[in-house]
């Protein structure tokens, strides 16, 4: 197992979460992500320059979000949390 543990370019912190956009489909299991800072609700609305991880440290955002194709296509509500690796 490689470390998991993200680390702020900013101030070098480890407590980074990660943006999660789109609606989750777990909010208990979420919950505990978000009291324990590893996840940061962005809302279900991504554009260009939303950033992938926030530092609970010094509050730095960085990385690049994806988009998932409806909310690149301005279209309907994106549902899905993005979190796919598949490039096409
Ligand atoms: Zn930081």
């Amino acid at each position: 197992m490689s470390s998991r543990a993200r680390i702020c370019p900013h101030s070098g912190a480890n407590r980074v979460g990660k943006y999660l956009y789109g609606l989750p489909d777990d909010m208990i299991e979420l919950q505990r992500d978000l009291d324990a800072g590893l996840i940061v609700l962005g809302g279900c609305t991504v554009i260009d320059k939303s950033p992938q991880f926030h530092c609970n440290s010094c509050d730095h955002d960085w990385g690049i979000a994806e988009i998932c194709d409806q909310t690149k296509q301005g279209g309907t509500d994106c549902l899905q949390p993005v979190s796919r690796n598949d490039k096409r």
